[in-house]
């Protein structure tokens, strides 16, 4: 196990809507919580994106900063090259779309996305705006239910790169009654909440890929707001 955990968190002033720096927090947290000290680097849009990071988190963004955010990215490479070296990355919603091969921007015009996922993205029909709830692929070893909620007008295609990370029970993720997905150590959803805080699990998936196996901690606010709103929007059993 390293000593220090460089968690880089991309573009706050174009990508972080819907609380979505919380990831930052929840992983700074469970990693404290496990005796591993952690480091944060926030990376501006001017600025070059760090290559020798460990975990990589990206949010959600309007039409614009998400277009600038793509351009960006691509044109640095930083994210590409980390990821190539075995970083982990967990990209929400905007972040998500601009994993992609290609994404719906303004008017439903195609940008270019960076490629990190075999995915594309366009605009739906109407806005996908409420709480998601989705069932974990068993092959990622077991994760409780995701909740969390969803606001975007994306409807994402997986390509055979990559395997769905959920099914919806409630909600409409990718449009095809699956909800993000994963390939490798990367990570894509469209869940906020922040997702991170709404799915411990998840953030422990993440720092497990970096730094191993990881002692249980005391989950049981995360657990308060799990029940909370899994049974805010689940059918009674
Ligand atoms: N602008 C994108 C969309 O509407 C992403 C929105 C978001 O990140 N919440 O699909």
């Amino acid at each position: 196990m390293q000593s220090e955990l460089s968690i880089v968190w991309i573009y706050p002033d174009l990508l972080s809507t819907y609380g979505d720096q919380g990831n930052v927090l929840v992983l700074e947290h469970r990693a404290r919580a496990r005796g591993i000290a952690t480091r944060t680097i926030h990376v501006r849009s001017a600025d070059p994106v760090p290559q020798q990071g460990n975990i990589y988190l990206l949010g959600g963004g309007e039409d614009r900063p998400q277009i600038l955010g793509a351009e960006r990215l691509r044109r640095d490479g930083g994210l590409r090259t980390a990821v190539a070296r075995g970083a982990a990355l967990l990209a929400v919603c905007a972040g998500y779309q601009i994993m992609g091969s290609v994404f719906g921007g303004e008017d439903g015009r195609p940008v270019e996305g960076i490629g990190l996922l075999d995915i594309s993205s366009g605009r739906g029909e109407r806005r996908a705006v409420g709480e998601l709830a989705a069932d974990v692929d068993p092959a990622l070893g077991g994760l409780p239910r995701l909740t969390g909620f969803e606001n975007h007008m994306g409807v994402t295609r997986l390509g055979p790169g990559v395997r769905p990370l959920s099914r919806t029970i409630v909600g409409t993720g990718n449009g095809d009654g699956t909800e993000g997905c994963y390939a490798g150590r990367v990570i894509g959803t469209y869940l906020h909440g922040p997702a991170l805080a709404r799915n411990p699990a998840l953030a422990d998936l993440l720092l497990s890929w970096v730094v191993g196996p990881l002692t249980p901690i005391d989950d049981s606010w995360y657990q308060r707001l799990r029940e909370e709103r899994l049974t805010a929007v689940l059918p009674p059993a």
